[in-house]
């Protein structure tokens, strides 16, 4: 998580008048000297023992409670909050300033920053309010945006599709204060449904946070990264809610299209939708096929799996397993061939453009299932107009509604072009990842890939790099 500022807390200590805030908080202040003195609000004071000095914007308490100190810490005791959460209020709210004139406040002026989460609302509700909270905080975290950017994920279409968000501790301040009835009552519950650890520690503190949705756009799942750098050694980097891997991410793509790229990570996921090939969806891990993936690749009437996993000895595996599965069910596979040990967000990373190197891998994709290679139609990049896929009603308190039927009608209707004739050989020029692609994206069919009897043989990327 970002510092804070020295400068930020330097002038805070010094612009915010603790007379003010002492006056704020009821406490009568007498002059004494250069000092101020007034009842010790911290104590059951009764003679005035609390010392204020105003000149140097601190306070003392000479009585039992011996505490003091500068601003900060005044709201911390005031507020029995932390020392981030005090500035965090100090900085946000309109703390009135050493310099301001007029009457004082006769209510407490350190007011609670409006709370994102709703007492009332049912735990999934809840969910979904988090999950709009870390997608507001996503926006204003410069580090999560430099991961994402890092990662060739650029894209606030993305963003807001997947509903994307990054947890950075802040949460816990805009809830009541864990002393009072509300506050640890909101606790309680988000412990329960493992957005908090027992420790009281937020669960995705320093991660992207991608969650999963069903197509009502209910929360299923959440998938966090971390995204800090310098963690102590062992900190898992991948962290989900407690409990099973629910749900099944971008199913709208299994319902819009028969055929399916299938990655091993959300990352990797995102990465190919970025591309332009928005028929994608993923395990949660090289052992995160999960029996709900499976099944609903079966309701969806899924013809063809590309299954995109890492190159590496895991994902080898794990992409022949699947393969045996899916194809009983009579689902044709297709093992996607990165380049020996990368993983698809890494390809992505390495070749320019990424859509078509993206494209070139998905049509030379070897074929897991026996005999001679089926001829598969081309894989284009889905052109990418306005939002051709609408997004579950997200946020939505209803349940399933005409609107959500609706939507699915839509998703419906062919997103994806995928043309059986050749494709014109693409004129891309150089772009970023997922900034902006042309409106018809077509991939070449010139795929780097020999064909030795049923063997598909990949040539090495360097040649690769300069067919594509
Ligand atoms: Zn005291």
């Amino acid at each position: 998580m970002a510092r804070i500022p020295d400068e930020v807390i330097e002038r805070l200590k010094q612009e915010v008048s603790l007379e003010r805030l002492a006056e704020a908080r009821g406490v009568k202040l007498k002059r004494h000297g250069a000092d101020l003195l007034g009842l010790c609000p911290f104590h059951d004071d009764h003679e005035p023992s609390l010392v204020i000095s105003p000149k140097k914007n601190l306070w003392h308490c000479l009585g039992a409670c011996n505490k003091g100190g500068d601003v900060i810490a005044w709201v911390m005791h005031a507020e029995g909050i932390s020392f981030r959460h005090a500035v965090e209020l100090l900085r946000q709210d309109h703390i009135p300033l050493a310099g301001h004139t007029g009457e004082p406040p006769k209510h407490s002026t350190v007011r609670r920053l409006p709370a994102p989460i709703d007492r009332d609302a049912d735990d999934r509700a809840l969910l979904l309010q988090v999950v709009s909270y870390y997608n507001e905080t996503l926006k204003q975290s410069p580090d999560a945006l430099k991961y994402l950017e890092a990662r060739g994920l650029k894209s606030s279409e993305m963003m807001e599709r997947f509903r994307l968000g990054f947890a950075n501790r802040t949460l816990g301040y805009r809830l009541p204060a864990s002393t009072r009835q509300a506050g640890a009552e909101l606790r309680g519950r988000l412990q329960r449904l493992g957005l908090y650890r027992e420790s009281g520690h937020e669960h995705f503190n320093g991660s992207l946070v991608i969650p999963i949705f069903d197509l009502n756009g209910d929360v299923m799942q959440m998938y966090g990264r971390k995204v800090t750098e310098g963690l102590r050694p062992g900190t898992p980097m991948h962290l989900y809610l407690p409990g099973p891997h629910r749900g099944v991410w971008n199913e709208e793509a299994l319902i819009a299209s028969k055929e399916i790229i299938l990655c091993e990570a959300l990352i990797d996921a995102l990465t190919f939708w970025c591309a332009g090939y928005r028929h994608v969806t993923t395990s949660y891990g090289v052992n995160g096929f999960t029996a709900e993936i499976k099944a609903a690749f079966q309701k969806h009437g899924t013809q063809k799996v590309y299954i995109a996993y890492d190159r590496d000895q895991a994902g080898e595996t794990a992409a022949q397993q699947h393969a045996e599965e899916l194809m009983v069910l009579g689902i044709e596979c297709f093992r996607v061939q990165f380049p020996k040990s990368m993983d698809a967000n890494e390809y992505a990373l390495k070749m320019h453009p990424a859509p078509k190197a993206l494209g070139v891998m998905l049509n030379s994709a070897a074929w897991l299932g026996k005999g001679k290679r089926p001829a598969a139609p081309v894989i284009q990049a889905v052109v990418a107009p306005e939002s051709p896929v609408e997004p579950p009603k997200i946020g939505s308190q209803e349940p399933a509604t005409k609107e959500t039927t609706a939507a699915k009608e839509k998703m419906n209707e062919p997103v994806l072009s995928l043309a059986a004739e050749a494709a014109e050989p693409a004129t891309a020029e150089e772009a970023p990842p997922c900034a902006s692609l042309p409106p018809t994206l077509a991939t070449t069919v010139d795929v780097p890939t020999e064909i030795k009897g049923e063997e598909i043989v990949k040539i090495g990327r360097a040649s690769c790099r300069e067919r594509v």
